[in-house]
């Protein structure tokens, strides 16, 4: 089962889209919906997550919107779409949330936090950064 959640993944962390490719590590099998919290051990509720998102995520099915400061459910790979709650800032270094549960989610998973932009920064610069199909800001 690990295998097809990576293979529909397309080796992409799903919520901050790091590479499994470059990793030293292979990424984790996030569940979704926590165990805890009701949710099932089957692929609908499985998503491939890098170790800094699935241990930042831990048991959280929502989070705050930093702009309306409201409770918000977070990014759910299985049935958001990854453009429709993400964008690449110009310089593709740091996720911006285009929606309340983008933005959440990037709070939740501190998805721009400094080590990481060092991280993206150097992938970028060997053209391993951003993932090829991403949409990225228009200034
Ligand atoms: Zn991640």
């Amino acid at each position: 089962m690990k295998d097809a959640v990576r293979l529909r993944a397309n080796h992409l962390c799903e919520y901050c889209h790091a590479s499994e490719q470059w990793q030293y590590v292979q990424f984790t099998v996030d569940h979704i919906v926590p165990l805890t919290k009701g949710g099932i051990d089957k692929l609908e509720n499985l998503a491939l997550a890098c170790f800094h998102c699935n241990r930042q995520k831990s048991n959280k099915i929502s989070g705050t919107d930093p702009q309306s400061g409201k409770n918000t459910p977070l990014f759910n790979p299985r049935c958001d779409v990854w453009k429709d709650h993400f964008t690449w800032s110009s310089d593709s270094l740091q996720m911006i949330g285009l929606t309340a549960i983008g933005r959440a989610t990037i709070n939740a998973l501190n998805c721009n936090r400094e080590r990481l932009l060092l991280i993206k920064a150097s992938d970028r610069s060997v053209n391993r950064h951003p993932p090829i199909n991403d949409p990225i800001q228009v200034l």
